[in-house]
């Protein structure tokens, strides 16, 4: 067992507890069961708000319930659309957008994030950031699809101004199973 490099969501969550604070402005890209919705809704607290992204209804009544009865959906706007269209959604600046990219756990898993809208939507996400705003994106990338979603989303972010932005990856190289990588961007100053 390890205590602090576990897994690629733990990292993100290092980052975001850091990062977070009551009054933020975020974005859950990608909400699925709605973990890191709650978790955000939690760290932003009355004063904050997370925009939510998904394309599933199930995903985003699962989430509603899970906000619901933890008495934090007063914070949150779930939207049913893609994530790609986040501009026309989000008309302020955020201090943190997350992607989980893949399938819904416990879902129809033929339903994937797909490398086109995922980088997309990484370019409107990094638009829409504040100075010193973050950008995670966990890639997981086992099943179909993924590994080619991972080199495309990497590829992007490898060719970003460094005079704009800091990139980095937390990738676990010495595990088989393909466990999810780690990316972090944040905005310079
Ligand atoms: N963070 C989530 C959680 O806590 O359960 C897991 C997210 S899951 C790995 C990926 C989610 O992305 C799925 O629920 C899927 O429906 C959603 N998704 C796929 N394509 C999307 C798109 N273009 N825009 C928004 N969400 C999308």
């Amino acid at each position: 067992q390890c205590k602090y490099f576990t897994k690629a969501t733990d990292l993100a969550k290092w980052i975001i507890e850091k990062k977070i604070k009551v009054g933020s402005v975020v974005v859950d890209a990608t909400v699925g069961n709605g973990h890191d919705t709650f978790y955000l809704a939690e760290k932003v607290g009355k004063e904050g708000k997370v925009y939510g992204f998904d394309i599933q209804d199930s995903a985003l009544l699962n989430t509603k319930k899970r906000l619901v009865n933890n008495n934090v959906f007063d914070r949150v706007e779930l939207i049913k659309d893609s994530h790609e269209k986040l501009d026309a959604y989000v008309k302020e600046k955020v201090d943190l957008v997350i992607f989980n990219l893949g399938y819904l756990p416990g879902g129809d898993h033929s339903i994937v994030t797909k490398p086109e809208s995922t980088i997309k939507a990484i370019e409107k996400s990094l638009l829409a950031l504040k100075k010193y705003g973050i950008l995670l994106v966990v890639a997981y990338y086992g099943h179909k699809g993924g590994k080619e979603e991972k080199e495309k989303v990497e590829n992007y972010l490898r060719n970003l101004d460094q005079k704009q932005f800091n990139v980095l990856k937390f990738d676990f190289i010495n595990q088989i199973n393909n466990p999810p990588i780690l990316f972090g961007v944040e905005k310079k100053g």
